[in-house]
C-alpha cells in the first residue's frame, strides 16, 4: 500500500534538508514510529520484524534502559574530567570483559572514533605510520577509519583513493576469494607477508594491522583457521600492534563467543567496540594495555567531551546488566544456531542460496546465480529485500557484490520471530519477488 500522505510529505522534507550522501533504506520506506524488542511499528500501526539492527542488541524500547538513562539525566551529565562513580565503574567493567593484559579503557562515542583512536595509538606506540588492512572492509567514516576502509560497496572509488600508509591485503574470504575452503590459511597469510615485506623494502616501519575478527562486512564469514595467530605473530615481530575491530562482531552477538577473536584463539593488542554496547546511545571504547594507552601521551592528552559521560556510562552498564539478566548471549547462541539450521534447510531447496555464513545472531545468507561460478545474485538480493519488506521483514544486503543478506537482529530475537523470518524468506524464494 502507498504510505499515508503525511509520510510522503515528511520524506520530501527529509530529502530537502538531510544531506544526500546519508543513505536511507528503501525507495518507499515506511515511517517508523516506535519499537518493541525485535519489532518496529510504523505510523499506521503495521509491525515489521527488524532483522538488521545490530546496534539495538537488547531490542527496542527497553524500559529498564530508558529508566536508567532518564534517572541519570536528571541527576547529572557532564564530562569525564570530573570524578564520578559511573566512569570508574564502567571502565573497570569493560576492562574485566577483555582478556588479561588488556586492562585500560578509553571511552568515546562511536565505532569510527574508536577505530581512529586505535590507529593513533598504533602510530604513537610504533613511531611508524603504515597500517595493513583487509580488502572489502569497513571501519568507519572519520578520516583515519575511512582510510583503512576498502569496501567498494560503501565507496566505489575506495581502492584508488586510499592514502599511501594504508596497505590493503587480499580479503580472506574462504567462500569466494582467490583461495577457497579451510585449507587456504597459508595463501592468505602469504598476502599479508608480501605487504609486510614491501613496507620493509621501502625502508619504512610498521604501525599495525587492523581487521574484524570475523569478516563482518563480507557477510559474517569466519577467518580461515589459524589466520590471526600467524598474522599477529608476523605483525608483532616487525614492531606493529594488532587491532581487533569488534564493533560489529564482538560483545556477545556471536553467541558462542563474547569476542570475535576468541574464535581464532588469539588476543589482540587493541580492541575497538561500539554499536551494541550503547544499544543505540552513542558509545564507543578502545580497550588496550596500559603501555600502549600511555604511548598516546607522546601526542598530548586525550579528551572527548561526551565520551565517558555519566549518562553514557550508566547506559553502558545497564546494557551489560540486561544482557546478563536476560541471558542474551546465550539466546544469540541458541536462537542463532536454530535460525542457521532453518536457513541451511532453505539452501537444500533453493539453488540461489550459495551459503549460510556466520554464527550466533551474526549470519550472512549469500545468494549466487550459479554454485560453481559463484556469480553474485545482486539484483535478486535487492528484489528479495524489497519483497521481504512487503511481508513485514526488515532486511538489507551487504558485501562488495551486495548479494549477502546481513542477518543481525536484536539479541532478544525469539524462536517465533526466527521462524517467521525463515518462513517469509521461503515464501519469497518459492513465489518470486
Ligand atoms: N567498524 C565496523 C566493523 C563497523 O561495522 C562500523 C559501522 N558499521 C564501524 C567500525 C563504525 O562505527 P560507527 O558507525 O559507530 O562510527
Amino acid at each position: 500500500d502507498a504510505p499515508p500522505p503525511q509520510s510522503a510529505a515528511l520524506l520530501a522534507r527529509r530529502r530537502k534538508s538531510f544531506a544526500k550522501p546519508q543513505k536511507n533504506y528503501y525507495a518507499d520506506p515506511p515511517q517508523i514510529e516506535r519499537g518493541w524488542k525485535e519489532h518496529m511499528f510504523d505510523v499506521t500501526g503495521r509491525s515489521y520484524l527488524d532483522m538488521v539492527n545490530n546496534v539495538t542488541i537488547l531490542g527496542h524500547g527497553h524500559p529498564k534502559l530508558a529508566r536508567a538513562a532518564g534517572r541519570q539525566w536528571s541527576l547529572l551529565n557532564t564530562n569525564s574530567r570530573f570524578h564520578y562513580a559511573a566512569v570508574a565503574e564502567f571502565s573497570d567493567r569493560l576492562a574485566s570483559l577483555a582478556p588479561e593484559g588488556l586492562d585500560t579503557v578509553f571511552l568515546v562515542n562511536s565505532g569510527s572514533e574508536a577505530v581512529d583512536l586505535a590507529l593513533r595509538l598504533a602510530w604513537a606506540r610504533s613511531g611508524a605510520r603504515n597500517i595493513v588492512s583487509l580488502l572489502e572492509a569497513y571501519h568507519g567514516w572519520t578520516v583515519a577509519s575511512d582510510a583503512v576502509s576498502t569496501s567498494i560497496a560503501d565507496n566505489p572509488r575506495a581502492l584508488e583513493t586510499r592514502p599511501g600508509w594504508v596497505h590493503p591485503v587480499t580479503a580472506p574470504n574462504t567462500y569466494r576469494g582467490p583461495f577457497r575452503g579451510p585449507a587456504s590459511t597459508a595463501d592468505y597469510v602469504a598476502s599479508v607477508a608480501k605487504a609486510l615485506d614491501e613496507i620493509e623494502q621501502a625502508g619504512e616501519g610498521l604501525a599495525g594491522f587492523i581487521c574484524e575478527s570475523v569478516y563482518g562486512n563480507a557477510g559474517g564469514i569466519p577467518l580461515p583457521p589459524g589466520y590471526l595467530a600467524e598474522v599477529y605473530g608476523m605483525v608483532r615481530a616487525r614492531g606493529g600492534v594488532c587491532i581487533a575491530d569488534e564493533v560489529q562482531v564482538g560483545y556477545g552477538r556471536l553467541g558462542h563467543h563474547f569476542w570475535g577473536f576468541d574464535q581464532q584463539g588469539v588476543v589482540p593488542d587493541i580492541i575497538t567496540i561500539a554499536k551494541g554496547m550503547g544499544n543505540g546511545q552513542p558509545l564507543g571504547a578502545v580497550i588496550t594495555s596500559r603501555e600502549i594507552a600511555d604511548a598516546l601521551e607522546n601526542e598530548g592528552y586525550f579528551f572527548s567531551s561526551a565520551g565517558g559521560s555519566p549518562v553514557s556510562c550508566v547506559v553502558g552498564m545497564t546494557v551489560l546488566d540486561i544482557m546478563r539478566d536476560e541471558a542474551l548471549q546465550e539466546n544469540a547462541r541458541d536462537t542463532g544456531d536454530y535460525l542457521k539450521s532453518r536457513l541451511e534447510a532453505l539452501g537444500q531447496r533453493f539453488p540461489l542460496v550459495g551459503a549460510v555464513h556466520g554464527m550466533g545472531l551474526y549470519l550472512g545468507l549469500e545468494f549466487v546465480r550459479d554454485r560453481e561460478t559463484l556469480e553474485p545474485a545482486t539484483e535478486e538480493t535487492a528484489g528479495i529485500c524489497d519483497r521481504l519488506l512487503d511481508l513485514g521483514v526488515i532486511m538489507q544486503p551487504t558485501g562488495d557484490h551486495l548479494n549477502v543478506l546481513k542477518i543481525k537482529p536484536p539479541l532478544c530475537l525469539s524462536r517465533e520471530s526466527a521462524d517467521f523470518f525463515a518462513e517469509m524468506l521461503e515464501k519469497v524464494l518459492a513465489d518470486g519477488w
